[in-house]
């Protein structure tokens, strides 16, 4: 059978899509999936755990690892540096898991120039009414950080059609599941199985020979 590599999957949206919720249910529902654990210089929100949502460092500690090539990419979202660290990725993808980044757009800019082959997905709610509900229902914000991020999100919006897919989350359960159908496809294009294409164009190129036959 045909092996595929494990897919470097980017998932972006506007803050309060809901794009943690659905990487919980993603990771409990389905199995080889390894979500990258982010560092980041902005204050744990309330039930958030060190190590668990983030890594949260000072931002003298994550200059340092800016310095020392630690992370794949980093980039600073309203006033706080958020960076995803090269070490763990590399593994997970080494050992054949689906990776996936949950970071905003200039990071997934900057992923896909690194890695062609990663897949970029862009999560929004059904509506921009919905995304505010969502923001203040979570209710770890203040409304002036609020405004900060639907500023952001109006700004992101431009950047959409950089993405390969674009899912709307409206039932969590179906996001989830066409989410996990387009990475799960994803591994059959073409150019993300090129090592498979050039054994079987030399195995080919052989047997043409017709020493065997
Ligand atoms: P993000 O990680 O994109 O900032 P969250 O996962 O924190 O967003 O979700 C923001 C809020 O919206 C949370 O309170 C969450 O429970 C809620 N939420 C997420 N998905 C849905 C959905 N499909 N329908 C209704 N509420 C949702
Ligand atoms: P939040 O503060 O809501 O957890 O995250 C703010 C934004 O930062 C979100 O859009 C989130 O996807 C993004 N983000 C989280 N981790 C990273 C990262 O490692 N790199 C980049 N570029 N963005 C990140």
């Amino acid at each position: 059978m045909m092996k595929h590599k494990g897919v470097l999957t980017v998932v972006s949206g506007f803050s309060g899509a809901g794009k943690g919720t659905l990487m919980n249910l993603l990771l409990k529902t389905y199995e080889n999936y390894a979500l990258s654990i982010s560092m980041t210089t902005r204050a744990p929100r309330p039930g958030e755990e060190n190590g668990r949502e983030y890594f949260f460092i000072t931002k003298e500690e994550f200059e340092e690892h800016i310095a020392k090539d630690e992370l794949i990419e980093y980039a600073q979202y309203v006033g706080n540096y958020y960076g995803t660290p090269k070490a763990y990725v590399e593994e997970k993808l080494n050992e054949g898991k689906d990776v996936i980044l949950e970071i905003e757009i200039q990071g997934a800019l900057k992923i896909k120039e690194k890695f062609p082959e990663a897949l970029l997905l862009f999560v929004t709610p059904p509506n921009a009414a919905e995304l505010q509900k969502r923001l203040k229902g979570r209710g770890t914000e203040t409304d002036e950080v609020i405004l900060q991020r639907l500023h952001r999100a109006a700004e992101e919006s431009e950047g959409i059609e950089q993405y390969d897919y674009l899912v709307v989350n409206d039932d969590l359960n179906e996001c989830v599941q066409q989410m996990h159908t387009i990475i799960r496809n994803a591994k059959y294009a073409a150019f993300r199985n090129e090592e498979f294409i050039q054994d079987i164009r030399q195995e080919l190129k052989d047997l043409a020979k017709g020493e065997k036959i």
